[in-house]
């Protein structure tokens, strides 16, 4: 009878044992459970202070440029108002170098501030109908005489069933492609830069554009390209002292094409040039159904038909 008592106490024993290790595996439970939380809860509050404290920096620095940008433009002007009177051949050397460099200095300028507009959330794209041809036409004759000057062929290559008229933002679309055309034209010393633009998808209501800056200069190391879209990154050092450039340009064309709902990349190996490429989707407007909208419908379709 002994035995069955003893073993029935030792049951007894074990089974309160038992009860008290889970209760006390369920509070040390609870208690890691309100760290975590309080632990969480800590890192959300820091996270969101340097969120606030990064936009609160990128704002600093918005509201710092446009300032600058005033005088600037004040300093500019008046620059090229003192060309056009009679100066001697030195007085005119000087004051174009003025208006030289003070243009390049508007221009890391500008890369700051729309740089630090991005940051701070602050840039809007906005979706208006342009026209996609004369964007990609403009931005050829701008770099065109850039290009000639180093002996470089520019070629713009729009394929026919690119829409015309579409729905989004040129002047962004224009920044980005004006960014690598530049880049283009700076990288390379012989042969030939081309814009090309191509659509690749298109439904009624939107078309996918791809658009390539090509060249044909001095090319990119792989693992430069990975670093590369970063701000304030350049190639290497020397590259920098023989070219010039704040390393912003790729960063926020990126940024843009992102806002834009597009994508950004490029091709390249070192000495075999450059292949940067973007692709956007843009709306197409609807055409209401007027005599003249048919009329140039139909010419569309014409085109189409015959290219
Ligand atoms: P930067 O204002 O210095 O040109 P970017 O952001 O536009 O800044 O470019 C960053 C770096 O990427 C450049 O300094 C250069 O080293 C490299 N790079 C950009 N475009 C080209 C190109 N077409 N060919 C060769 N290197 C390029």
């Amino acid at each position: 009878r002994m035995p069955v008592r003893l073993a029935a106490g030792c049951m007894a024993l074990l089974a309160l044992l038992l009860a008290g290790l889970v209760v006390s595996l369920q509070s040390t439970g609870r208690r890691a459970a309100a760290l975590a939380a309080k632990k969480t809860k800590e890192l959300e509050t820091a996270l969101v202070a340097a969120d606030a404290a990064n936009r609160a920096k990128s704002e600093f620095l918005a509201n710092m440029s446009h300032e600058i940008r005033t005088p600037m433009n004040g300093v500019l002007g008046m620059t090229s108002l003192l060309l056009e009177t009679p100066l001697d051949q030195e007085q005119q050397e000087f004051a174009e170098t003025a208006l030289r460099s003070g243009q390049s200095l508007l221009g890391i300028l500008n890369d700051i501030l729309d740089f630090s507009k991005i940051e701070a959330g602050k840039l809007d794209i906005l979706l208006e109908p342009f026209d996609l041809h004369a964007v990609v036409g403009d931005v050829a004759s701008l770099m065109t005489p850039a290009a000639a000057q180093k002996g470089l062929r520019f070629d713009p290559r729009i394929s026919p069933d690119v829409p015309k008229t579409v729905v989004g933002d040129a002047l962004r679309v224009r920044q980005v492609l004006l960014n690598l055309a530049g880049n283009a034209v700076k990288f390379t010393s012989q042969g030939h830069v081309a814009i090309k633009a191509d659509c690749v998808e298109r439904t009624d209501e939107h078309a996918v554009v791809h658009l390539v800056v090509e060249d044909t200069g001095i090319g990119i190391a792989e693992d430069v390209q990975k670093t590369m879209f970063d701000k304030f990154t350049q190639a290497d050092s020397s590259i920098t002292r023989r070219f010039g450039g704040t390393g912003l340009g790729l960063a926020i064309s990126k940024q843009l094409v992102d806002l834009m709902g597009g994508k950004l990349g490029v091709k390249s190996s070192p000495g075999a040039g450059a292949e940067f490429w973007f692709t956007l989707s843009f709306g197409l407007p609807k055409a209401p159904k007027t005599k003249e909208n048919s009329k140039s419908a139909l010419k569309d379709l014409q085109a189409q038909i015959s290219s």
